[in-house]
């Protein structure tokens, strides 16, 4: 069992002074894979202080000598990109091909913001003023554990590139990929004090970061309901704030649509890790009188999903990350048998043939009331709310009955039909008939209770910066 007692401070690998600490499971195995030591506050303070040091030379720092840092950061990281991919799957349990994916769409960034910075416009120039936008100073990234080397990489990017400094508390059950990425870290050279990480829990370290003074901004990507305790914190110090928040987002199939098509990309975003996605597609809306049609094609589909070892190629839905989300995800499936929503399949229990392991049966609910706990509530597992609807008024409105605003897919055979459906939806994306989309960087956040700000590409960089007039 591979111990983690080290936090990453001012450019060295520190010992953490506590002795509280978390075993990490295998999710697939229940086998023991890591004990992780929690900072306390001292470690925290004592980043902050560096980071906080380090902004004073590092955001005057010219764009090549940041280009230069992220294009290290890149090389460092793709040279250990097996290893950053074996290492999400073991302790997280996302499947090899989604983990794949996204480990690489996470490296890449670096590359993407290098070019973004030859044309980003720090400068705007007239007779009578300059306008600059620059580095809005000490970040503190909070993240959590179902995409975390994408949310390292996908803060630290745009933050060297303006030239800030960070402290960031990565979730702790992702001990393992987080050290293996600090490992990159440390051989790209990054100058002393720039990136700092401190492991530990939200309620003592996480909290240090949101109340300190010396702290500009904070990136929040977690839950709605830390998300709000975070927002109140951030007030005390009026930090800049962006919030990715959590999600229920719909899936409509207007009358028009191919269905057959269509299911594929219900499940895979329905059940994207395995249901653990903030963007996942978890509330389904059906024309009512084809409801039976898209029952039967829902069956069909769901009994060729291949469950299991997340480590083969072929796996499509793999287990839960630990023992407290099958937990949560259970009550909440007892939760919809109890509340008198129908069971289309699944249901309670580890899915048939497993024993070991957090594997959640995939399952489907038909819901005849929006108001259920299962159709409001974020779940963050493979459960899908199957809702029908009588006419497309009736679903836009039933679309938009949510405290959330993440994410949407529609899908259609008219595109001009989908795209104005797509405008009245309130949420911070829509994709219509597909549930990937192939955009470079679009930008990513949620309306309502999904979050505040945008991040992605440039977008990250805008809000990571501050923008100052000077007047002559
Ligand atoms: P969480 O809110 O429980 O924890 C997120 C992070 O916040 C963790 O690092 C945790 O230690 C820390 N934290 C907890 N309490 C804190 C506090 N009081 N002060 C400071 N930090 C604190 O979320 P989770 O269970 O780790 O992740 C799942 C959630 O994240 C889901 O709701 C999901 O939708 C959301 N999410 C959103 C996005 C997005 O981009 N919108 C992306 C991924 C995940």
């Amino acid at each position: 069992m591979k111990v983690i007692n080290q936090n990453y401070i001012n450019g060295e690998f520190t010992h953490i002074n506590s002795n509280e600490n978390l075993i990490l499971k295998n999710p697939t195995t229940e086998e023991e894979i890591a004990q992780i030591y929690l900072s306390t506050p001292d470690a925290m303070n004592e980043a902050i202080h560096c980071a906080s040091k380090a902004f004073e030379s590092f955001s005057h720092t010219s764009i090549e000598e940041r280009m230069e840092i992220l294009q290290r950061i890149h090389d460092e990281l793709l040279k250990d990109e097996k290893r950053l991919i074996d290492l999400a799957v073991l302790e997280f349990g996302a499947t090899i091909k989604t983990t794949t994916r996204r480990t690489q769409n996470a490296i890449n960034l670096f590359l993407t913001i290098k070019e973004e910075l030859k044309t980003y416009d720090f400068v705007k120039k007239d007779d009578y003023s300059m306008t600059i936008k620059e580095g809005v100073g000490v970040i503190g990234v909070i993240i959590p554990w179902n995409a975390n080397l994408a949310h390292l990489c996908g803060n630290i990017a745009p933050a060297i590139a303006l030239g800030c400094t960070l402290v960031i508390k990565p979730s702790e059950f992702n001990a393992l990929e987080t050290q293996a990425f600090l490992e990159c870290l440390h051989k790209a050279n990054v100058p002393k004090g720039v990136i700092n990480i401190v492991h530990g829990t939200g309620e003592c370290v996480g909290e240090v970061l949101t109340k300190h003074p010396l702290i500009n901004a904070i990136s929040f990507i977690g839950s709605t309901r830390t998300g709000k305790k975070i927002f109140e914190n951030c007030s005390r110090t009026i930090k800049r704030m962006t919030l990715e928040l959590g999600g229920k987002s719909p899936t409509i199939l207007l009358e028009d649509a191919n269905f057959k098509d269509a299911i594929p990309h219900i499940f895979s975003s329905a059940y994207s890790n395995s249901g653990q996605a903030c963007h996942a597609g978890s509330r389904l809306l059906v024309p009512k009188h084809k409801l039976e049609e898209v029952e039967q094609l829902l069956l069909d589909y769901i009994h060729t999903l291949n469950i299991g070892d997340p480590k083969s190629e072929t796996t499509q839905l793999g287990p839960m990350i630990n023992q407290k989300q099958f937990d949560t995800v259970q009550s909440y499936i007892k939760s919809g048998i109890d509340e008198g929503a129908k069971l289309l399949c699944g249901g309670l229990g580890k899915a048939e043939g497993f024993e070991k392991g957090y594997f959640v049966k995939p399952t489907i609910f038909i819901c005849h009331d929006q108001n259920l706990k299962i159709v409001q509530e974020e779940i963050f597992g493979p459960v899908l709310c199957v809702l029908p609807y009588e006419n497309e008024q009736d679903a836009l409105i039933m679309a938009n009955n949510t405290m959330f605003g993440l994410s949407a897919y529609v899908f259609s055979n008219d595109k001009a039909k989908a795209l104005a459906f797509a405008r009245h939806i309130r949420s911070g994306r829509v994709l219509i008939n597909t549930s990937t989309s192939k955009a470079k960087h679009p930008p990513f956040g949620g309306m309502k209770q999904s979050g505040l700000g945008r991040m992605g590409g440039r977008y990250s960089m805008d809000a990571f910066s501050e923008i100052k007039s000077i007047l002559f």
